[in-house]
């Protein structure tokens, strides 16, 4: 109620001028069915086991009963998708149901997939089983890697069907309708500023913004041109800690539109992302990217900083200076040097101070592009290696490699050096080969939710058969510990899956 809101209380499409959101009523679905539930979510919020096995919490969570006293609504924004201006865009389909306030926490509760709102454009508002699979398991995972995120509840059939263009063919086909709810102190986006900004509407943007102050930076103090300056500083930040555990663990999102970065500095709308398995700069899940994949691995870091331009453009009509802004922007760029470095110094168990390890770390970059080498494999079985020259750092890693026979000449010589290199800086720390390691394996992840995995559980339950994701749901839940009945999934991505990867829509 203290954002404007859209007078008009229907769900057909249209341009929403000065309000911030418009009230909408989720589809009725069909034959709802819970298939899983996120406990360590629903714990922190105020659902108990019984709440969760209730037909009343199915119903809620698949927008069939809009609980007394709630308005649910969809969000107004624009956006710039791969680096244009798109103008409205919105909530198309996902809804806001509630709040709920819990242990001093706020959770704000959306369904992604429950019909259409005046943000619908050509879509029909609604998702599939396999893009809500994909979205429930990773968001979740990557919640237990310590990576800033959204989060998800639980997950749903609708029992509808849902037409889709399919991506290879260009033919059409049903598929099952799903809904996840997904959970988040906030689903502000950049894009949510940017609107007002577009549209001159400076009123409504600082209304959105006192609010944004008041209800997640309350610490900043109030609202004045001096604590929008500190709240984009500190957005800036928090893009930026995302960003770099992105790098950290191998994510990469695929569709790093405004209207995809949260004000939150969370990661948030699950679409084509992917993992990296072979550890290539170069590499983009998004298909529809290619030409000249501006959202691949390497650029991220680029991407962030590109997107905080535009909203440092939009929350500039009340800043009135360019010079803090321009600052914290250069400073993003310090921040990257710096934390990017610190970040890759943990991953190699590197932490006392030697002027070489830019260039040693610059070098790995490089030799573990010469071949295909897994990303994950590689950090997690480094942390075998021992700098007393009893291990050997080729059979270290050996694992890592897609194609073992290219190792050798050239490359074999690459990694010998570099491996000299390692073993001699190595004899710089203090710490025991064990304490390293412990250390290591804390940021460097052994499960993750490789292309494959997430298909496999999403063929099983086209079939009906769910036990797949409670399998890699609970394997995620500790992606840094060893799970010895679990081996199978700290392995290379299997030749079948090598093109296949899950899309967005
Ligand atoms: P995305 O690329 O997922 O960030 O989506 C961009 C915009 O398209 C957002 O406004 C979404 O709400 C909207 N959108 C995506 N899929 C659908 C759909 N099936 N129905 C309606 N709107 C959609
Ligand atoms: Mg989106
Ligand atoms: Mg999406």
């Amino acid at each position: 109620t203290e954002l404007p809101a859209d007078p008009i209380q229907e769900n057909s499409r249209r341009q929403v001028k000065e309000a911030c959101f418009s009230y909408v009523k989720p589809k009725k679905t069909s034959k709802p069915k819970l298939i899983h539930v996120s406990k360590e979510m629903a714990s922190q919020l105020v659902f108990s086991e019984a709440d969760l096995q209730s037909k009343a919490f199915l119903n809620i969570m698949t927008g069939n009963t809009v609980l007394e006293n709630t308005t649910p609504y969809a969000m107004c924004y624009g956006g710039h998708q791969f680096g244009n201006w798109a103008g409205q865009l919105g909530d198309g389909r996902a809804i806001n149901l509630f709040d709920v306030e819990h242990q001093n926490k706020q959770w704000t509760i959306q369904l992604k997939g429950a019909g259409e709102t005046p943000y619908s454009r050509q879509g029909d508002g609604l998702a599939v089983l396999r893009s809500s699979i994909r979205e429930y398991l990773c968001s979740e995972a990557m919640h237990h890697l310590g990576v800033p995120t959204t989060r998800a509840l639980s997950l749903a059939l609708t029992g509808d069907s849902v037409l889709r263009d399919m991506l290879y063919d260009g033919n059409q086909a049903f598929e099952k309708g799903a809904i996840v709810s997904r959970i988040s102190p906030s689903f502000l986006r950049f894009g949510n500023y940017e609107i007002f900004a577009a549209r001159g509407d400076h009123k409504t943007l600082k209304t959105l913004v006192d609010y944004t102050l008041k209800h997640h930076f309350s610490h900043l103090g109030t609202p004045s041109k001096v604590t929008y300056i500190q709240f984009f500083n500190e957005v800036m930040q928090r893009t930026l800690d995302m960003v770099i555990h992105w790098q950290r663990v191998g994510f990469v999102h695929g569709v790093m539109n405004t209207d995809n970065m949260s004000i939150l500095g969370l990661t948030i709308d699950y679409g084509p992302y992917g993992w990296l398995e072979g550890f290539d700069f170069g590499w983009t899940p998004n298909t529809t990217d290619t030409q000249n994949k501006r959202y691949r691995f390497a650029n991220q870091p680029n991407i962030g900083l590109w997107n905080l331009y535009q909203l440092a453009n939009a929350l500039y009509p009340l800043i009135e200076d360019t010079k803090p802004l321009e600052t914290i922007l250069e400073n993003y760029k310090l921040g990257f040097e710096k934390k990017s470095f610190e970040m890759m110094k943990s991953k190699l168990g590197l932490f006392e101070v030697d002027e070489k390890d830019l260039k040693l770390i610059q070098d790995l970059e490089d030799i573990l592009q010469l071949s295909e080498t897994d990303m994950t494999i590689f950090f997690r079985n480094l942390s075998n290696f021992k700098k007393d020259n009893s291990t050997i750092g080729l059979e270290v890693i050996k694992d890592a490699f897609y194609k073992p026979n290219e190792i050798n000449g050239n490359i074999k010589q690459q990694w010998q050096d570099w491996f000299d290199r390692y073993q001699f800086r190595l004899e710089k720390e203090s710490m025991s080969d064990s304490d390293r390691k412990m250390k290591m394996n804390a940021v460097n992840p052994k499960y993750v939710l490789r292309n494959y995995m997430a298909q496999l559980a999403i063929d099983d339950a086209d079939k009906g058969d769910y036990k797949r994701i409670d399998e890699l749901f609970n394997l995620l839940k500790q992606p840094y510990s060893e799970q010895p009945e679990n081996e199978k999934w700290f392995a290379k991505r299997p030749e079948w899956a090598r093109h296949k990867i899950g899309c967005s829509m």
